[in-house]
């Protein structure tokens, strides 16, 4: 089975709200891992504002549409929709989208903290309505509370949203879950932390897909250092990976996040990709 890597090259070369120009040496620095004969390289196309429209407001697109960074935000949110249509059509076992200028903080109507628009909604939607009724996991171990994914799912109840942030919270029915996560912290910790209140609870859940917000800005020396090391990342894909495998025939997205430091980025996301494919 295949594993997918959607990078678009207008993700390169521009200083990003939050991020930097993180990926200013991708694909290159995957080039190992992208020569895996288990390994596609897409170049996504942008979300359409269709299918925007069906989870942000119109004066929220209209927006979106007159900023310099709506071009990232789309391309980002058109490699979700993509991958998670090409795994839930059985193409695909699971892939690693890049994104910038998209993801967790973009809610309905509102966005902030370097993304604007969602990238989870439309993948959902879309997906919902090519393959019918479905049940999405959402992990997220970026530093910060993802508040635009809690808004968009919060009525949804085939949607687990687990969220590793600042405070302990439950809502939606207990499909909605914010683990506080302690400052300093460890790779250990942090793990036995997702062992013990993700696995679980996606285990019972049972749902057709894992997508994973992975943020490194909790990355020693990253600007939202809790003091983990950059082969937390990696370790963390494996074991999210072997849980989907259990559980979900293996369907697993991995969304980038947060994090600037570019050397991080280029020791995480070729392992990552090389641990997909295995
Ligand atoms: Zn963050
Ligand atoms: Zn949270």
């Amino acid at each position: 089975m295949t594993t997918g890597v959607f990078f678009h090259e207008t993700f390169k070369g521009k200083e990003w709200l939050i991020i930097g120009d993180k990926f200013r040496n991708f694909p290159g620095v995957m080039k190992n891992a992208l020569k895996l004969p288990q390994v596609k390289l897409f170049s996504p196309e942008k979300v359409s504002e269709e299918l925007l429209l069906k989870i942000h407001t119109p004066e929220f697109v209209q927006n979106l549409n007159q900023a310099w960074y709506c071009d990232g935000a789309c391309y980002s949110v058109g490699g979700c929709v993509e991958a998670t249509e090409r795994i839930l059509s059985g193409e695909l076992k699971n892939a690693l989208v890049f994104t910038v200028a998209a993801g967790h903080h973009a809610e309905r109507d509102s966005a902030w903290g370097g993304t604007y628009a969602s990238c989870a909604g439309p993948a959902f939607k879309n997906a919902r309505e090519k393959f019918g009724p479905k049940r999405f996991a959402i992990l997220d171990t970026d530093r910060h509370h993802g508040n635009g994914t809690r808004d968009i799912f919060l009525d949804d109840d085939d949607v687990l949203h687990v969220c590793f942030c600042n405070w302990d919270r439950i809502e939606g029915n207990g499909s909605k879950v914010c683990i506080n996560i302690a400052y300093p912290n460890t790779d250990k910790a942090y793990m036995e932390k997702v062992r013990q209140e993700f696995i679980p609870r996606v285990k019972e859940f049972k749902p057709h897909m894992i997508l994973h917000n992975l943020g490194h800005d909790t990355c020693q020396l990253d600007y939202g250092d809790i003091g983990l090391t950059q082969e937390f990342y990696p370790w963390l894909v494996k074991e999210i990976r072997e849980c989907a495998e259990e559980i979900c025939r293996g369907r697993y997205v991995v969304l980038t996040h947060g994090g600037k430091r570019a050397d991080v980025a280029e020791y995480i996301f070729p392992a990552i990709v090389v641990i997909l494919a295995r």
